[in-house]
């Protein structure tokens, strides 16, 4: 018998190295194995066969072969564990996730979170043409190649998608399509389904464990050669993957942030290299990184009508917040003609502070440095540790019952149209309103059949939805996400206005309104004039001058605990001892469930040598960390800072 060498499936840094094992004939790299390790049994995955045994050590054989996954994806969780600093064991996990036992027959999640599909249209756009042909072309090659497909929401990139789907079956391979959250992508699965039928499998998080299990089994024996799901589908066991599709490339969920702290956008384009595949990102607003690195194939404008005009609302000098008296005018003619609207806000609750007019206190979560939120029912809720309690009458400080509420979350936004356009039926789409599985689909479905109506929500709304009759699209507050102390506020403010900007008139002529108290800030001012590649161009500019992405990699270490000096005094060694010149920090940061946090940012050219060189510091520095009860994580090209 041969002898394999074998990763075991374990988060211990510790045992963080592969180990040897006697194998039958026919294991190969990419089995799944159970394995004795050190007294208990544990699954692994086959990283290499017909290796020598270690000196002096008999190795003992595995129990039994429990999985398989394509070869290609054990090269790609061990290229992951370095570049995101994580151990082969935790990557290795996310190409083979545990397997449960099969209990009967179940019918396919795709049918649950479809919406109908779309017929197959006559003709393509000379620009969907000559997109599909590039990258057709680029199939037929076998090599890896990454495009950009960029195009205003109605512009038609689905159907580029799914003609390049058809591209990669003819030629016997596979095709990931990847979308940044699957219940808000009921339309996208439901045409996927309409064209390939039960062909397509579909992978997310709220799938059971034998639907799971189901839904691998069908994509690893090739019954399923199209996947559609959310980040982690990338490792789907695809044979033969010749095409990924990443649809809403510039959604911030594609990164994970917990360990392996993995961006999806970034392993599609390591697996793509390692099957010869393509991947085709999509967006209307893309990541400055991908307008800069990727090749573009422009679909430009949308394919029925135009962009409809935006008019910036500037709320210093109107009144009614967060109703102003423009936004109630074209909401009034809703009443009177009918038809739909879409409002954004991107905050949840009644309101987004407390605050005290006697003494000047905000009420505040106990465990973190943030304002606790006003939510319906009178408690108060702290959107990062879930700390709730009763909305006191009076404040805790000095007493006054002079409290008054600050700025307005979703839920005042819905009580204030409830009020003054009770003619509208709501329909509220955040977090709060769409905990139950299949909430999402059903307010869709609601908002889809209503005659008058207002979808009123966070970002979800703004994210790919299509649906006809919808006149009328608003920002309520567009300044939410500016103020956030972050290099990326003003892509992010970009990105969330143009795509609700492009969900108004798809079929009728459509109005946008932007409501800020900042009409000049250059995001909203490009936004407005649905301005993408000029918005692209200063804010590269910008990024080359501060040595951001893409021109420069960021690795963030994050140092948390109990007392609030050791954090920073952490991260100040760190810095020391790492001696790079482009090493920013430490910062205290704001404390959370808590703790008490510090951030160290390298702009770097070699991402994993510093990532590297800091984890190796933290290893020998664990035992004192230990007893000061401070932790710290590394993370490769952050989303936030
Ligand atoms: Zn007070
Ligand atoms: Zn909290």
């Amino acid at each position: 018998m041969p002898f394999a060498s074998v990763y075991p499936l374990v988060a211990t840094r510790a045992l963080a190295r592969p180990f040897t094992y006697r194998v039958e004939n026919g294991v190969r790299k990419g089995s799944v194995v159970a394995v004795p390790l050190h007294g208990a049994r544990r699954r692994g995955v086959v990283v290499d066969v017909g290796v020598e045994a270690p000196e002096g050590i008999d190795p003992v054989p595995v129990d039994r072969v429990v999985d398989e996954v394509p070869a290609p994806l054990v090269d790609l969780a061990l290229w992951l564990a370095d570049y995101y600093g994580s151990t082969p064991g935790r990557a290795l996990a996310l190409v083979a996730p545990e397997k449960r036992a099969r209990r009967g027959e179940r019918p396919q999640p795709g049918d649950r979170d479809a919406l109908a599909g779309e017929a197959r249209p006559a003709a393509l756009s000379t620009s969907q043409s000559a997109a599909v042909e590039r990258i057709v072309g680029a199939l037929g090659r076998s090599k890896p190649a990454l495009f950009l497909l960029q195009g205003a929401t109605g512009s038609g990139k689905t159907e580029v998608y799914l003609q390049a789907c058809e591209a990669a079956l003819a030629r016997a391979r596979g095709a990931i399509i990847l979308v940044p959250e699957i219940a808000l992508a009921p339309q996208t699965v439901g045409r996927l389904r309409a064209r390939f039928g039960d062909r397509v499998a579909v992978l997310h998080s709220g799938l059971t464990e034998a639907e799971r299990r189901d839904e691998r089994e069908r994509i690893r024996t090739g019954s399923a050669p199209i996947v559609v799901g959310a980040r982690s589908a990338v490792f789907a066991p695809v044979p033969h993957l010749g095409l990924v599709c990443v649809d809403e490339e510039h959604d911030a969920s594609y990164k994970q942030e917990s360990d392996p702290r993995y961006d999806a956008r970034t392993v599609a384009a390591k697996r793509a290299a390692l099957d010869g595949a393509v991947v085709v990102y999509g967006s209307a607003t893309p990541r400055p990184e991908s307008w800069e690195h990727l090749e573009r194939l422009e679909l430009g404008a949308r394919l029925s009508g135009r962009l409809p005009p935006v008019r910036v609302v500037d709320l210093r000098r109107e009144a009614g917040y967060p109703l102003s008296a423009p936004l109630l005018a074209e909401l009034g003619a809703l009443v009177e003609r009918g038809g739909k609207a879409i409002l954004l806000l991107n905050r949840r609750g009644v309101a987004p502070a407390l605050h005290c007019r006697a003494c000047g206190t905000t009420l505040r979560c106990p465990n973190c440095d943030v304002s606790l939120v006003l939510h319906s029912g009178g408690t108060l809720r702290c959107h990062h540790c879930g700390f709730a309690e009763r909305s006191p009458e009076t404040c805790a400080a000095c007493g006054s019952a002079d409290v008054m509420r600050l700025g307005a979350g979703t839920q005042r936004l819905e009580r204030e149209l409830e009020r003054r356009m009770p003619e509208l039926e709501r329909i509220r789409l955040d977090a709060d309103a769409v905990r139950r599985p299949g909430a999402v689909a059903a307010a869709l479905r609601r908002f889809a059949a209503a005659d008058r109506a207002v979808l009123v929500g966070t970002q979800m709304v703004a994210k790919g939805h299509h649906f006809g009759g919808v006149s009328l699209a608003a920002v309520v507050d567009a300044d939410t996400g500016l103020g956030m102390p972050d290099f990326r506020a003003e892509e992010r403010t970009f990105q969330l206005v143009t795509q609700l900007a492009g969900r108004s008139g798809r079929d009728a002529p459509g109005r946008v309104l932007v409501q800020t108290f900042q009409p000049d800030a250059l995001a909203i001012a490009y936004a407005a004039r649905h301005d993408v590649s000029g918005f692209l161009a200063v804010e590269l500019e910008r990024r080359r001058e501060l040595g951001y992405p893409p021109y420069r990699h960021l690795v963030r270490i994050v140092a948390a605990g109990p007392e609030p000096d050791a954090p920073v005094r952490l991260l100040t060694e760190l810095r020391d001892r790492l001696a790079d010149p482009g090493l920013l920090g430490p910062a205290p940061l704001l404390r959370l469930r808590g703790r008490h946090r510090a951030q160290l940012i390298a702009k770097t050219d070699r991402p994993r040598a510093i990532a590297a060189r800091a984890a190796e510091l933290l290893t020998g520095a664990a035992a004192a960390m230990r007893r000061a009860g401070v932790t710290a994580v590394v993370d490769v090209d952050p989303q936030s800072v």
